[in-house]
């Protein structure tokens, strides 16, 4: 079983990230959306509630959703990944994603990392411009899934 692994924050979940999920599973028997909870950003949703909100958001039955804490290559190991997939947005992902897939090579060679080009309506989104647009007061639905949409508008407002 060829097993790849989607790693990211995830706070919250985008209609882009969901296309990468989404063409992964159709790459690979199985997927693994693995949210980072390692990262120094402040984060929106706890990593229980990112992986709440991307469980309710997947349809396909090979996508598991998983988080964890330790360094992604160890994970990757310990589940028989075979690799890692990046979503790119521009050229300005480029350049920390080679970084991040040399390490991640020399820490553990057997694991490959596979760039998905974002599709062209996608590729200003991001976490951090939904939690922005969200937070002005700015319609959001374009840019999430529907199912998370209300859990952002009411985070963003502070009621829960
Ligand atoms: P963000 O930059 O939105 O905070 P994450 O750290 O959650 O993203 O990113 C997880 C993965 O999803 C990364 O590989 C990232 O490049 C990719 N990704 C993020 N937004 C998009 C998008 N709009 N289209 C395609 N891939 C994306």
């Amino acid at each position: 079983m060829r097993i790849a692994i989607c790693p990211g924050s995830f706070d919250p979940v985008t209609i882009g990230h969901l296309d990468i999920i989404e063409r992964a599973s159709e790459l690979f028997d199985k997927v693994i959306v693995l949210v980072m909870t390692n990262s120094s950003k402040n984060h929106m949703f706890t990593a229980e509630e990112r992986v709440s909100l991307i469980k309710r958001c997947i349809k396909n039955q090979n996508v598991e959703v998983d988080c964890y804490a330790g360094l992604l290559v160890d994970y990757a190991k310990e589940h028989n990944a075979v690799a890692l997939i990046k979503g790119l947005r521009a050229v300005t992902d480029f350049d920390y994603e080679f970084q991040l897939s040399l390490i991640n090579k020399s820490l553990y060679p057997k694991i490959e990392t596979l760039f998905l080009c974002a599709k062209g309506e996608n590729m200003f989104l991001s976490s951090s411009m939904v939690k922005e647009v969200c937070s002005l007061g700015g319609d959001i639905s374009a840019f999430v899934p529907k199912e998370i949409a209300e859990d952002i508008y009411l985070r963003c407002k502070g009621d829960c």
